[in-house]
């Protein structure tokens, strides 16, 4: 099957209407996010890390003959990332710089756009050492080391990111999102959008927030996304497909109708939490299960916790002749070459 096949044109470009019953707004939020691209290169501030910020900024609105998909691993780390608070590094090797983890997040550039995975509490120190300038952020579920970095959003809007902000996530998640964050949010504001207020109503820019469903395919700034639904225990998370890449965090098994959306897959980003089976993450023999069924010519893992230490988990691949699976580190940088 090829990719391609698995979108449905042309819902590609019909965001979903917003969740907390606005219109959907979608000329709006496009050319809002353009007018937002502009000013953000007028007005973008020198900061500690601001020439690479720049750099990135402006080379977005440089047209290239050739356009490349590059995967940045923001944090691979499980819920409560590695080290543990308090230092604690478990059965990690502390002088192994790949083993210190934040919590799961990717960065997607594709044709000079971007798409963020996940925002998670380590949001604050990700966007300090990677240049990030999201264009849109999508969230698999509403566990908190997926979406804490919310709470940061009001501030980086104003200050960084200086435009409207595209999120996408699904119902329960956006209804889970709305009881963390009621401070963040109020329901008057103009159609198509509710207003992060964390400094008032003076604030300047706006989140649009799309509802998705797994298996409806959409487009969010060029990138066309594929969600579906991935098993997590007590709950359900969202996989994310986009062209022949697959994003699988927080999952131990995939429900059948799901599996159409894991052929044919080049790079697979897949949870592989605990040494030990558990009911809702990933461990190394479930890995090997999934990587059997679904052949995918490339494997990166993450969510891992305190005990996978990065060597140790690769020679354990590597011993049982699976060489293409290998450990994901935090800053890791995947080119799935030109599209
Ligand atoms: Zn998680
Ligand atoms: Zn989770």
């Amino acid at each position: 099957m090829k990719t391609q096949n698995l979108f449905i044109e042309p819902s590609f470009c019909e965001p979903t209407n917003n969740a907390w019953n606005v219109s959907s707004g979608a000329e709006n939020w496009v050319d809002q996010a353009q007018l937002g691209t502009d000013l953000a290169v007028k007005q973008w501030q020198l900061t500690a890390f601001s020439s690479q910020l720049r750099s990135r900024v402006q080379s977005s609105n440089t047209p290239r003959a050739k356009q490349l998909t590059k995967i940045t691993m923001l944090g691979c780390g499980a819920t409560y990332g590695v080290p543990l608070a308090g230092g604690v590094w478990g059965l990690c090797d502390p002088t192994d710089p790949k083993n210190e983890r934040t919590r799961p997040s990717v960065l997607i550039e594709h044709n000079d756009r971007s798409l963020m995975i996940d925002i998670g509490p380590d949001f604050r120190l990700q966007t300090s050492r990677v240049p990030v300038i999201p264009d849109s952020i999508l969230i698999t579920h509403g566990h908190w080391d997926h979406i804490a970095g919310i709470g940061e959003l009001p501030y980086y809007m104003e200050e960084v990111l200086k435009r409207d902000l595209n999120i996408y996530a699904d119902e329960n998640c956006m209804a889970l999102i709305r009881r963390m964050f009621p401070y963040l949010f109020f329901d008057k504001e103009t159609v198509g959008s509710t207003c992060i207020t964390g400094f008032g109503e003076s604030k300047r820019y706006r989140i649009f927030w799309h509802r998705i469903s797994a298996y409806e395919a959409f487009e969010a700034n060029g990138i066309k996304i594929l969600p579906f639904a991935q098993n997590h225990g007590g709950s359900d998370s969202l996989g994310v497909r986009i062209f022949d890449f697959v994003y699988s965090p927080d999952v131990k098994t995939f429900p059948e109708q799901s599996w159409h959306c894991l052929e044919d897959i080049d790079t697979w980003i897949l949870d592989c939490d605990y040494w030990e089976p558990s009911e809702s993450h990933g461990d190394p023999e479930t890995v090997l299960k999934h990587v059997d069924q679904f052949k995918p010519k490339r494997v990166f893992l993450t969510h891992m916790d305190e005990k996978m230490d990065y060597s140790v988990l690769k020679a354990w691949f590597m011993d049982r002749r699976y060489p293409h699976i290998l450990p994901a580190h935090d800053g890791l940088e995947i080119d799935l070459g030109s599209s």
